[in-house]
């Protein structure tokens, strides 16, 4: 069976963000390229379908934010973004609090209504578990959250959000996790302190299908690198593969740990079902993390219907998707080894995304590695510019 029968110059594996655009890129600059995508759809992750005028995201919410003013140009290329900024709430047994961690969190917790006030309490809190040290360096997210931001919060707030998600013990996870989010001691529930945020107004997808749509480029959806992948390996003199690195290495080293989700969606006859676009379901008893109605995303609805998608963590089997990397100390030097492997392989395959790369990225890091990808590649100078808006 012969695969490269239109003499592609790159063949490109997973039509998600780091693969679609690497493709849009180099065939811009006339290179030939055949992606291929597992799923019936491209996208990845970011794939959305619109249903009673509502954009819903299949792989869970998907909000852009970055600091990065040429990532955020460069998206803009292809949507128009709204100003959504992500507030969330968290239900902890029926109380609500507001997230990220803020004054106004603070206050719900504890009365505090200054940050001296709110301070203090955490820095009691802090000692109470930690000692006096204030040096002290945290060894796992349990030490790192209370070292924030207190135990009250960390056992509503955290705790059991984070042993559901990640399905082990809050002291056996990295501490870097908690960090992604915020704590402030302003009045402010912006969940990302990014300066640019929002979501494309009809979805990701078209984004997607833009990125894709080149005479230069072929996609073939519904077809699975590892089924053929000794023929790929063999007729294309060059490979981006954003699939799973073990996956790639037929786990020759072991297989990297990943955490798994599953969504359920619903469809209700009301114009507004729980009155915010995420809610967060803290505690360890309910089965789901969170609950995202899709219509306080973009504001477009039918006031008749609200679509609502609950969250829900499950452990990952090779029939189902990975959606994050376990980055313990563990997997992180098993990591390496495939690593290893993948650089004797550099000259025919990159490995990118957060799958081939067994990183928690963020969608704008993603976009932000394909460029650099695309750069390098390319021999093109530093300050290339990708979309006609400058950047400065
Ligand atoms: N987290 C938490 N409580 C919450 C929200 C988040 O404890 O209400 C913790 C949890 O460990 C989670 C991490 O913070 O895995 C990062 O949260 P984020 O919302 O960034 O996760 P993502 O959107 O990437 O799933």
């Amino acid at each position: 069976m012969k695969l490269n029968t239109k003499n592609y110059d790159y063949l490109v594996v997973g039509a998600g963000p780091y693969g679609a655009v690497f493709a849009h890129e180099a065939a811009k600059l006339g290179k030939r390229i055949l992606v291929i995508e597992k799923r019936p759809h491209v996208a990845g992750n970011l794939y959305t379908h619109v249903e009673h005028g509502i954009t819903v995201h299949d792989y869970g919410a998907h909000i852009f934010h970055t600091d990065n003013q040429e990532i955020w140009h460069y998206i803009q290329q292809f949507a128009d973004f709204n100003n959504f900024q992500n507030q969330v709430i968290a239900n902890y047994k029926g109380e609500l609090y507001n997230l990220p961690f803020n004054m106004n969190t603070f206050y719900e917790m504890w009365g505090t209504k200054t940050p001296a006030e709110a301070q203090a309490k955490i820095k009691e809190q802090r000692a109470a578990f930690l000692g006096d040290d204030e040096n002290y360096q945290p060894r796992n997210l349990e030490e790192q959250a209370i070292s924030l931001i207190g135990t009250d919060i960390y056992q509503k707030l955290i705790k059991g959000y984070t042993e559901k998600q990640w399905g082990r013990d809050a002291t056996e996870l990295p501490a870097f996790i908690i960090k992604r989010l915020p704590v402030r001691f302003i009045f402010d529930n912006n969940y990302f302190n990014h300066r640019y945020q929002g979501v494309p107004v009809g979805g990701y997808t078209q984004i997607f299908d833009q990125l894709l749509e080149h005479p230069l480029i072929d996609v073939q959806v519904n077809t699975d690198f590892m089924a053929d992948k000794e023929t790929y390996l063999a007729e294309f003199p060059r490979i981006i593969y954003t699939g799973m690195i073990d996956q790639f290495f037929d786990y020759q080293a072991g297989q990297l740990a990943y955490r798994s989700l599953r969504f359920e969606k619903e469809v209700h006859a009301v114009d507004n079902y729980q009155g915010n676009a995420v809610i967060n379901y803290t505690d360890r008893e309910t089965p789901y993390t969170r609950v995202m109605e899709w219509k306080h995303f973009d504001g477009l609805s039918d006031p008749a219907v609200s679509v609502v998608t609950r969250e829900y963590p499950q452990a990952w089997t090779t029939d189902r998707e990975a959606y994050y990397p376990i980055n313990d100390q563990e997997n992180t030097q098993l990591y390496r080894q495939y690593a290893k492997f993948a650089a004797a392989l550099k000259d025919q395959v990159v490995f990118g995304g957060r799958l081939g790369q067994y990183r928690y990225y963020d969608m704008d890091q993603v976009f932000n590695a394909a460029l650099q990808l695309v750069r390098q590649e390319f021999q093109l100078p530093s300050d290339y510019h990708f979309s006609e808006q400058a950047d400065n």
